[in-house]
């Protein structure tokens, strides 16, 4: 297998004589066949091909084979939003009245999902902090728990996940272990490696990297046994809705192919073939830019670790931090650009500071080349009670900063202006 740097420049895409030398964007709902039979075989999955775009399209399939490329998996799908990724994953394998045992320490709006919406449709989230001891973990599972769920790197509290705890537990129980890879990207952890059999992707984040495509994948990393697994009895029985295929057969892509066939068929959220043309150019980049993400996250977490003004900093590069180890482990190469902390001083101080920043900009968006931040606890995480937000960490002061590839004395210098003037 070719390595990442090449992956993320050349991916799936190999021209023929005279094709386009750039993936190109196929902006067609539909394609072109002669006789009934060849669609027929598409239709029955018996040949590989583009017949409408809600289900595959040419641009969206080079991103999808890039990024399962780079996880390593056996196939990915690529969806409107990372939000439409989760909830496809999630609904591939759970029905009504089943549970997802889940990290507490999570995105806000996968925290709503599971916690608010997937729970009027019967499924339950059973909320664990993550540096539980692995017999706290293990108590909530039961007979109907099909999904383990945790993040590499939690946004916004920077835990870096144990992967050994919790895969250990999932394969225990034969239950799937699912992770949010968004913060650390394939560049920085491949979450295959230490035993997840799900990955998901906001590639709205650092694969798209500029802020100007929106959009989600979930990647299979083709290392789950469904075949006479009793939980997934849905693998194991023929889908009547398709032709009565049972998924298990298809071994290493059975997950992502129930979730193109069923999931992708009946609830439409693909990615716009523009999107993944945009995601696609992002990700040539990719390699140079997590590295400079983050190295330049390692110096400003130091910088502000050091600043009398400033009352805690988290970030696993730090050799204070409580997951330095764990970030050793699992992300030597850097963790990711994101960290958090908090000025002395409370929620005045911390809206003083915002405003004076002219380079670091406020924005609900977090990974993209420009560095910027945001206060959870006045924008993506007000809907949750305060009771959650104590939970999950999340102090009123609390600054999540998302930290680019401008140069980093830049960035410090405007950090260092805003703080001075106080
Ligand atoms: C942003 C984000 C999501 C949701 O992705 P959207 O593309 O905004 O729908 C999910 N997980 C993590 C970790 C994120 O940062």
């Amino acid at each position: 297998m070719r390595n990442k740097e090449t992956i993320c420049v050349q991916g799936a895409y190999e021209p023929k004589v005279g094709e386009p030398r750039v993936a190109p964007i196929v902006q067609s709902t539909t394609f072109y066949y002669e006789t009934l039979d060849q669609m027929a075989d598409l239709f029955d999955l018996k040949a590989d091909g583009f017949f409408y775009t809600r289900l595959a399209n040419p641009t969206v399939d080079y991103l999808e084979k890039k990024v399962a490329l780079l996880e390593d998996g056996s196939g990915a799908m690529a969806c409107s939003s990372g939000m439409a990724a989760t909830t496809l994953a999630i609904l591939n394998v759970c029905n009504a009245g089943d549970n997802i045992v889940c990290s507490n320490a999570i995105y806000g709006g996968s925290y709503n999902l599971f916690s608010v919406t997937l729970k009027k449709y019967g499924i339950e989230t059973k909320f664990i902090n993550p540096d539980a001891p692995a017999c706290e973990i293990e108590a909530l599972i039961d007979d109907n728990t099909k999904v383990i769920f945790g993040e590499t790197v939690a946004n916004p509290n920077i835990i870096v996940l144990d992967f050994e705890k919790f895969s250990n537990i999932a394969k225990k129980y034969g239950i799937l272990f699912f992770v949010d890879n968004t913060l650390s990207s394939p560049v920085l952890c491949q979450p295959k490696k230490y035993g997840a059999n799900i990955i998901l992707h906001s590639s709205s984040k650092y694969l798209d990297g500029h802020a100007v495509a929106l959009g989600g994948v979930v990647v299979d990393c083709g290392n789950f046994e469904f075949k006479g697994n009793k939980r997934y009895p849905e693998f194991n029985t023929p889908d009547e809705s398709y032709h009565g295929l049972v998924y298990a057969d298809l071994g290493s892509t059975a997950f992502i192919t129930k979730a193109r066939a069923q999931m992708m068929r009946d609830m439409g959220a693909m990615m716009a073939p523009q999107n993944a043309f945009l995601t696609n150019l992002g990700m040539e980049t990719l390699h140079l830019r997590m590295k400079k993400h983050a190295e330049n996250a390692a110096v400003i977490a130091r910088f502000l670790k050091d600043n009398p003004l400033v009352e805690w900093v988290k970030h696993p590069s730090l050799k204070e931090d409580p997951y330095y180890e764990l970030g050793q482990k699992y992300l030597p190469n850097g963790s990711t650009g994101m960290m958090s902390f908090g000025l002395k001083g409370g929620l005045d101080v911390t809206k003083k500071f915002i405003s004076n920043l002219k380079l670091i900009a406020n924005v609900t968006h977090v990974a993209d080349v420009r560095t910027s931040l945001l206060n959870p606890a006045s924008t993506t995480h007000r809907q949750l009670p305060e009771s959650a937000l104590i939970e999950a960490g999340i102090t009123p002061n609390l600054i999540r900063l998302s930290v680019g590839i401008e140069s980093a004395d830049d960035i410090i210098a405007d950090i260092k202006n805003a703080l001075s003037n106080l």
